[in-house]
């Protein structure tokens, strides 16, 4: 047991440094701001934190390829197959759940409402892009023809068309750079890869082995790093924080419509994660939401600093293995699919902002508008990939789907960082919560494989 003491000692010092370091981050970065730095000085104040987030986006990609493939081919088809439709029907049914609250909350407030704050910044007629051509480029998106070029594409939704592309290159040129340099992936093309080839792997029996015992190693090494980089993270937190406080606009600015939209989205974020995702948990588990919460809150502080669910995946790992002992099966498999395609956050976010701006251009959205914009709200969460602010790029999904002003995009620039930061952090919790609850749901299935695997071992 004094094993048990270290290790929980060692645990929560871990996460008492974290906290702390948003704190110091927050502080720091308050202070600093009345100096005016110039943009490069910030972005030196900055380096730390930038660190943190290229030594965990180095991981992400042997991550989730290892994880993949050892998850899988380590489950019989049948299993592997009742898990994937559990986590699914999951992801379906809560991004679902939080698009609705999403309009529920948006029609309630009525952010947009009155006349409109901002002018309307014209960027040029834009061919719209039809709801089709975003399903059929998520489709695409799975069946990469290049995989290394998969690897590397820097953002994914640059394909998604030409089109949305030149009409967000303001956006983009606002937004993307970070996210552009710190080397997204096409992550869904290689997740689907990677699952087809561990389901393969898996049915190569005896054969296999040596593939299996590969990423089975490869998958070990990685998380050996995790555990280094993971001392580190409370100071890259700290910093990334900081230098967005010092250089976010003025705050004061964030009046009016803005404000209330502002309000719009956290609470809906607020409600999904705080309630009906722990609600969810408890209903199919008969477990306490809030202690495997608890087990998260690094996770959950790395998605807030990072904005990123896919960097966060490495720490997201570490915590649902190490704290809240998940099995690794279930792990591996559910969630670099979920950090990829399971967005919650961001799919309440599309469905407040699409709202939001039909109210800000007095639009009376009828009933099968609003339903348009839950499905392609749902769609543009799970093209997101999971770097920072690539829900506002596809958000021109839901826009144009209802024939909303692309441009007004622009109206809701100024707080997306804040915003994403929620919306990615609601993300890692859905994708979290799901990984224990489809563990719960797929218990027999585990149980049965244990026995197999014990079996087979007395045989030998
Ligand atoms: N930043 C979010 C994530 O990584 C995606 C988004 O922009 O909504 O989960």
């Amino acid at each position: 047991s004094r094993e048990n003491v270290r290790g929980f000692l060692r645990r929560n010092l871990f996460v008492l440094f974290t906290v702390a370091a948003v704190a110091l981050g927050v502080i720091l970065g308050f202070a600093l701001r009345p100096h005016n730095l110039s943009l490069r000085e910030i972005k030196y104040f900055a380096f730390p934190g930038e660190l943190l987030m290229r030594m965990l986006q180095m991981l992400v990609l042997p991550l989730i390829v290892s994880s993949l493939v050892t998850g899988i081919s380590s489950l019989d088809s049948k299993a592997s197959g009742k898990m994937g439709v559990r986590a699914v029907v999951y992801y379906m049914v809560t991004t679902l759940i939080a698009v609705f609250i999403g309009i529920v909350i948006v029609i309630i407030i009525q952010p947009g409402k009155g006349s409109r704050d901002s002018p309307v910044v014209n960027s040029g007629n834009i061919e719209p892009v039809q709801a089709a051509d975003a399903f059929l480029d998520l489709i695409r998106n799975m069946f990469p023809p290049n995989l290394v070029e998969a690897w590397t594409t820097a953002l994914q939704f640059v394909s998604i068309t030409s089109h949305m592309y030149l009409l967000t290159q303001e956006t983009v040129e606002e937004t993307v750079p970070a996210s552009g340099s710190s080397n997204g992936v096409n992550a869904l093309g290689l997740v689907v890869f990677s699952m087809c080839f561990g389901l393969v792997v898996g049915s190569m029996k005896q054969q296999g082995q040596a593939l299996r015992d590969f990423f089975d190693c490869l998958n070990e090494a990685i998380m050996r790093l995790v555990s280094i980089i993971i001392w580190y993270a409370p100071v890259g937190i700290l910093f990334l924080i900081a230098g967005k406080i010092v250089e976010m606009k003025n705050l004061a600015e964030v009046g009016g419509q803005l404000g209330m939209y502002t309000v719009s989205v956290i609470v809906g974020l607020l409600i999904h994660g705080l309630f009906v995702l722990p609600l969810l948990y408890f209903l199919v588990t008969r477990k306490n939401p809030f202690s495997f919460i608890a087990g998260l809150l690094q996770a959950l502080i790395t998605a807030l600093g990072t904005s990123s669910s896919s960097a966060t995946l490495p720490i997201t790992f570490r915590c649902l293995e190490e704290n809240n002992r998940v099995d690794k099966r279930v792990t591996r498999f559910i969630l670099p699919v979920g950090a990829t395609i399971n967005m919650d956050g961001t799919a309440l976010y599309e469905a407040v902002a699409a709202i939001f701006i039909a109210q800000v251009n007095d639009m009376d959205l009828n009933f099968g508008q609003i339903l348009t914009i839950s499905i392609t709200a749902t769609a543009a969460s799970i093209g997101a990939a999971g770097i920072p602010q690539a829900g506002l790029v596809t958000m021109v999904i839901v826009l144009t789907s209802v024939g909303l002003p692309t441009e007004d995009i622009t109206l809701i620039i100024a707080v997306d960082w804040f915003l994403d930061r929620l919306r990615t952090t609601t993300n890692v919790l859905g994708d979290s919560l799901g990984a224990g609850i489809v563990e719960h749901l797929s218990r027999a299935e585990l149980k049965s494989q244990d026995a197999e695997v014990r079996n087979s071992v007395i045989e030998e």
